[in-house]
């Protein structure tokens, strides 16, 4: 399949529809998803077009996993998580639903169990919280 260049993903990338960003550098950016799975699940995604694992080259794939280990560990901080959660879907049958290449990022708490994918909408000024607590653990070093 052709990476769409109109995926809601490049969309964002570009600026033509908002979203909490808690880090962006050269090559890649980090938000918060609209439905989280848990509270502070966040996306790290890496600005070149790619659609999936299998179109990243090793120096994107670098760029990124060193940025998910920055942010993983500010939210880690910032939401006093027992544990984080990776997840990363290539393919519709292994329920990808956005063609941009990003990693999730999701803080886990014993006996709490993830919510449904893509399910449920959440509060703007809620996620506006949560992004500016990432903020604030990553510029206190994670
Ligand atoms: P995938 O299923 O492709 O691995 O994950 C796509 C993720 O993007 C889902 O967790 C979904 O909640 C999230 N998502 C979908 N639309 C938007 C959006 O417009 N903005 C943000 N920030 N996240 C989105």
């Amino acid at each position: 399949m052709a990476y769409d260049a109109n995926n809601i993903f490049a969309r964002i990338l570009r600026g033509e529809v908002p979203a909490h960003r808690v880090h962006e550098d050269e090559q890649t950016v980090a938000f918060m998803d609209v439905m989280p799975q848990a509270d502070g699940h966040t996306l790290v995604l890496p600005k070149a077009p790619v659609e999936n694992l299998f179109e990243l080259d090793d120096e994107m794939a670098a760029a990124v996993m060193h940025t998910v280990r920055r942010v993983a560990a500010a939210v880690k901080t910032a939401f006093d998580a027992d544990g984080i959660t990776l997840m990363q879907f290539n393919g519709p049958a292994a329920g990808q639903t956005v063609f941009h290449f990003h990693m999730h990022i999701l803080p886990r708490h014993a006996d709490r169990p993830l919510r449904g994918h893509g399910r449920t909408m959440a509060d703007q000024a809620l996620l506006a919280e949560h992004a500016r607590r990432i903020r604030a653990a990553l510029d206190a070093g994670g």
